[in-house]
């Protein structure tokens, strides 16, 4: 399957070089074995010039093969209010066209992944009645009140035909690759492959025969369509990790075994989407491994498989093990779209590794363009013009002095250095890494360390960056150090008055009540007595890993919540079954539609947020997971001292971060990312739109 030996390169190990062996998939090369498998990013059908630029930017960081998304192929079968891409009709054509000449341009393969589907998508725009194999309620996230319809013989005809349909074009756009998907319980072939949905007795169900009869028809109607020019991938899920209420592993190697060399490539994953794209808090790199170690010998077609995998060592013990022909990634090409190229010249140091905190994965569930912690830069290519790898020079000598090397602090540091600034940075701590260097402590959060290392080892290469650990700065100082830019990157602590999401007034707090913040516990202060309660009205994954970790300190932990569950939104970063899971894996009582009245020495009244109707929980002590305090001191008092910023040569003043807004990690690398591209920029005065956008063509009115 791999051929000609491959490039190698001076300062690449040669252990490496067989990562850069062209693998024949069907008809087509791939140039190298790094391969972008389809993942969603929230640009879609809206989006498509920004998206098509996005993919452009993979190919130019090295890797052979990127993908789409999915791609709706039918009306009939639609996942609003996700934003995907389109196949329709014809009209579509020109928006996939431009993102596989996007990918062409760099000599990469570009995969499109066909999807009907089917019992996943409410149909919401379309109005049309969903179909799957059975009677059975739509199996979305979004838990639409929508039963989909038992296809018929005649429903299956026209879902062929529409498939085929939506090869041509495809072809039309220009892939190489045109995946048959059957993945994730997301498409409708899955549910035909799973007796959790398949209760059929005609000859599409029963069997394993039958239950694939359906898959093999459209890969074998694909690849006669396509003829030589395009490869026909079937992307398979391996497990759906239900024991026998859903396809088993051995099922699935069966099914594979059925049609071992039908398709061109097999891609293999995990189902639902929450187990194949599990964080670094619920799953080790490589998690996938033990599922994918024996698909090779079922088939002699080219294996693709992912597993969050950024260790370039893993990456050749699994071509050289025999267990995958190309290594997938979605997160590692969002986290860092030039990994391989910078595998390629031997850079493993600069290298972005993805924390596993599927920020990106949000983009998708809140109908948001993509955004990564670790690259501010997604889903900015075509708006703002920003890269992952260039930078544009300085505008001017300006000396920058930034206070806090946080997240904000140390993006905007690393890029403003390689845009050729002379940059100070100044940390209070002893350590770089603000709230990350915190929270990377903290029960399985321990890769979000990359955030503050990818950063670090960037400043270290730049002699125009000067790192000063232990120096809280305050404004007498700053005015001293005479640099024109100052930019306050401070960050921000965890509220102790209760204020939060829901309760937005302080909550009554009696005489000796022990109330503390994450930001105590993070620096290692414990809390009194046996009986801890954790309020949480933050709702991301805090409240859920202070209980964690408290649980595991041997605290009787209760956990209350305003919200219907533990960490509700991290339903948007697929995590909120695992943490409920683990939380009350490790003893903690969870309490949820509770509100907070008041905290006392010895016990908290917490209500029913329905009927006000009170409950008093014993409590040694509180910890109050709600809302956060911006570090906005320092800027008041410079703001103060306005009148001796000429003398001290200051031009600009700007607070970015937590101390200007508390978020997420993600908003700040973003701030810092944002700060270091706009300085010396146009100046923008908030009355025009900052970035450019994608205008619908108006249609006319009339029929
Ligand atoms: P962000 O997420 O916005 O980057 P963080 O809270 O992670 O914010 O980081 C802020 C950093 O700023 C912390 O490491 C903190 O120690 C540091 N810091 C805060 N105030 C000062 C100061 N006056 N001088 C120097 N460093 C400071
Ligand atoms: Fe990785 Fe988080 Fe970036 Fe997603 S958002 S690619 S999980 S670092």
């Amino acid at each position: 399957m791999s051929s000609t030996s491959p490039q190698s390169h001076p300062d690449r190990s040669p252990r490496y070089d067989i990562l850069f062996q062209p693998v024949k998939i069907g008809p087509v090369t791939a140039k190298n074995r790094f391969y972008q498998v389809p993942h969603c990013n929230g640009l879609g059908y809206r989006d498509p010039s920004a998206l098509a630029t996005l993919r452009g930017i993979k190919a130019q960081g090295g890797w052979a093969v990127v993908c789409t998304e999915q791609v709706e192929i039918h009306y009939s079968s639609e996942i609003t209010p996700f934003i995907e891409l389109r196949l329709w009709d014809d009209r579509d054509i020109p928006a996939l066209a431009r993102m596989a000449d996007a990918i062409h341009e760099h000599g990469s393969l570009a995969g499109i992944e066909l999807a009907y589907n089917g019992m996943n998508g409410p149909n919401l725009y379309s109005r049309e009645v969903p179909m799957g194999p059975a009677h059975l309620p739509v199996a979305t996230f979004t838990h639409e009140p929508v039963q989909a319809r038992r296809m018929d013989r005649k429903d299956i005809d026209n879902v062929r035909r529409w498939h085929l349909a939506a090869v041509r074009r495809a072809q039309a756009a220009g892939f190489d690759l045109i995946y048959v998907y059957a993945a994730h319980g997301l498409g409708f072939l899955h549910h035909f492959l799973s007796r959790r949905f398949n209760d059929r007795t005609d000859e599409y169900g029963g069997s394993l025969e039958n239950r694939i009869r359906l898959m093999r028809e459209l890969t074998e109607e694909a690849k006669s369509a396509v003829g030589a020019r395009c490869a026909i991938p079937i992307r398979i899920s391996l497990d759906e990790l239900q024991g026998d209420a859903g396809l088993t592993h051995a099922e699935v190697e069966d099914m594979i075994g059925l049609m071992a060399e039908v398709p061109d490539l097999w891609d293999v994953t995990l189902a639902g989407w929450e187990n194949d794209s599990r964080t670094s808090r619920f799953a080790e790199e490589g998690h996938e491994e033990a599922f994918t170690r024996g698909v090779k010998r079922l088939t002699t077609r080219p294996v693709v498989g992912v597993g969050r995998y950024t260790s370039v060592d893993r990456m050749v013990g699994l071509v050289r093990g025999g267990v995958l022909d190309l290594i997938g990634a979605a997160r590692p090409s969002i986290a860092d779209p030039f990994l391989p190229l910078k595998v390629q010249e031997g850079r493993m140091d600069d290298i972005r590794e993805c924390i596993g905190c599927n920020i990106c994965v949000a983009g998708d569930f809140t109908q948001s363009p993509i955004r990564c912690t670790q690259n501010p830069t997604m889903a900015e290519e075509w708006r703002r013009g920003w890269h992952p790898e260039r930078v544009r020079p300085k505008g001017s000598d300006r000396g920058v002095l930034i206070v806090g090397a946080g997240p904000a602090g140390l993006e905007a540091a690393q890029v403003l250095g390689k845009r050729g600034y002379d940059v100070t940075l100044a940390e209070a701590a002893k350590e770089l890494g603000g709230r990350v260097a915190m929270e990377a402590r903290l029960p399985g959060l321990g890769a979000w360390i990359r955030v503050r290392d990818y950063r670090k080892g960037q400043i270290d290469k730049l002699a125009n960056v000067k790192v000063y650990l232990g120096n809280r700065l305050g404004a007498p100082e700053i005015l001293e150090l005479q640099h024109a830019v100052v930019v306050l990157a401070t960050g921000s602590h965890w509220r102790t008055d209760g204020v939060g999401r829901v309760h937005t007034k302080p909550v009554p707090i009696g005489a000796g009540a022990d109330v503390m913040s994450p930001t105590e516990v993070m620096a290692g202060s414990l809390p009194r007595g046996r009986k801890v309660v954790v309020w949480d009205d933050d709702h991301y994954y805090m409240g859920g890993v202070i209980a964690e970790l408290l649980a595991d300190k041997g605290y009787d932990t209760h956990y209350l919540t305003p919200a219907s569950e533990a960490s509700t939104w991290t339903r948007a970063t697929l995590e909120q079954h695992f943490i409920q899971t683990r939380m009350l894996q490790k003893g903690v009582r969870i309490q949820t539609f509770r509100a907070l009245q008041s905290i006392h020495r010895d016990h908290v009244v917490t209500s029913c947020v329905f009927t006000g109707f009170p409950e008093s929980i014993p409590a040694d002590a509180v910890v109050l997971v709600t809302a956060r305090w911006p570090h906005e001191e320092l800027a008041s008092e410079l703001r103060e001292r306005q009148i001796e910023w000429r003398d001290a040569g200051i031009s600009s003043v700007s607070v970015i971060g937590d101390a200007y807004a508390p978020a997420t990690i993600a908003h700040a690398t973003y701030a810092g990312r944002r700060f270091a591209e706009e300085l010396d920029g146009p100046l923008q005065s908030g009355d025009e739109v900052p970035f450019r956008r994608e205008i619908t063509n108006l249609s006319p009115l009339d029929r």
